[in-house]
């Protein structure tokens, strides 16, 4: 029999080391001792507070590994800094941090890879290596936050993978990084954004976590989103939208719309049109107090393989106009980081094919079925 892994102490809730405290036969109050150290990256060696003789009793019932900084390029435009990250297994994956007027932002991924299989995204290329524990999720933040010495106050789970596709363990990140004795960041400073895993937006409301909802749109019909993205031939644009006017309805929390603008496939001036007709129908509809809508403009950061190429200014502004015109909110977003390439899944390809190591992972393509016998249970 082999024996089980030991647990990894940035995972454990307050109530969890509370317990691992007690089965080593310590008082319940080290745990209050333990934590907020713990999410301050301080390994439990050094916590000066503890006896030798527990530090020694910590290190032989759990682990503590923060990721550790493989690479980390700092943008000489506008100081983004992107870091390549590696977990205690090997695997790699990739936080951005970026300095807007309200203060650090940090990016983080939630998988190792992705099995979304979006046309355009360099993190889906190898497919899904595995999911990251909340540990790791929250170890992005602290190993990060260690490194730039100043507060991050904003997180958005935007980096390699889809968040909504490792639930429990998100769900279970977002707590941790809440909890007042340790990092302490507001659900309204967490953003979320997902492809459309419609199901788990519905599930996700019932959380009853004023987090912000990002949903990556990218088309304004089924037949050209199901070309990018296939997640769409899961569950379609009336399914998904009707998800996210549910979760406004019960949340008020509203949903942004990202809408990655690619030459040719989705930047026409009747598919803004289509888009704000859509999105005014489907959300806003007659209800007086329906959600105020908003579309983040991205254009599309270009990926070696892909084919796809970036929209040109002009086609980005006559996009934007037409859903102005038409009463949607419209952000273009900034490119940070242009000189690092600073969008996601782009440096952990690079530093695999060097190592020439691309892991045997799913994909869309050949795990649908796994991903449809999931379901939500
Ligand atoms: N899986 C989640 C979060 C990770 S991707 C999601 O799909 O939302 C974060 C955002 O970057 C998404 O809107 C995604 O569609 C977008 N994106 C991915 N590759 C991109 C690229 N090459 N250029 C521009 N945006 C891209």
């Amino acid at each position: 029999m082999s024996t089980p892994p030991l647990p990894d102490l940035l995972s454990l809730t307050p109530r969890e080391l509370e317990e691992l405290m007690t089965g080593l036969g310590e008082p319940k109050y080290r745990a209050a001792q333990i934590f907020p150290q713990l999410h301050r990256g301080v390994p439990p060696d050094e916590m000066s507070n503890l006896s030798l003789a527990l530090r020694q009793k910590l290190k032989q019932a759990a682990v503590c590994r923060l990721p550790h900084i493989e690479r980390k390029l700092l943008s000489a435009l506008d100081g983004t800094a992107k870091y390549l990250l590696s977990l205690a297994d090997g695997n790699c994956v990739e936080s951005v941090l970026m300095q807007y007027e309200h203060g650090l932002t940090i990016c983080i991924s939630s998988q190792v890879g992705c099995r979304m299989g979006c046309r355009f995204c360099a993190s889906t290329i190898g497919g899904r290596v595995r999911d990251l524990t909340p540990g790791e999720l929250l170890g992005q933040v602290i190993t990060v936050q260690k490194d730039c010495g100043a507060r991050i106050s904003n997180i958005v789970l935007m980096g390699i993978g889809e968040p909504l596709d490792n639930y429990e363990n998100v769900v279970k990140f977002l707590h941790l990084v809440n909890d007042p004795a340790g990092l302490n960041i507001g659900y309204r400073h967490i953003s979320l954004s997902t492809c459309g895993l419609a199901d788990r937006i519905d599930r996700l409301r019932e959380e009853n976590l004023p987090i912000t909802l990002s949903v990556s749109l990218h088309a304004p019909d089924d037949a050209s989103r199901s070309a990018i993205m296939p997640i769409n031939r899961r569950y379609g644009i009336d399914r998904l939208l009707e998800s996210c006017r549910v979760y406004f309805a019960a949340t008020g929390r509203r949903i942004s719309f990202e809408y990655t603008l690619i030459a040719g496939k989705n930047d026409s001036v009747g598919q803004a049109r289509r888009l704000a007709q859509l999105l005014t129908s489907r959300l806003r509809g007659k209800e007086k107090h329906g959600m105020p809508i908003h579309v983040n403009l991205i254009p599309v950061n270009e990926v070696e393989g892909t084919g796809f190429t970036h929209a040109g200014r002009e086609a980005v502004r006559r996009f934007a106009a037409e859903l102005e015109s038409r009463g949607i909110r419209v952000t273009v977003r900034r490119t940070l980081g242009a000189d690092i390439n600073a969008s996601c899944g782009q440096l952990r390809r690079e530093y695999m094919q060097q190592a020439n190591t691309e892991p045997a992972a799913e994909t869309a393509e050949n795990s649908t079925v796994t991903i449809s016998q999931r379901g939500d249970g």
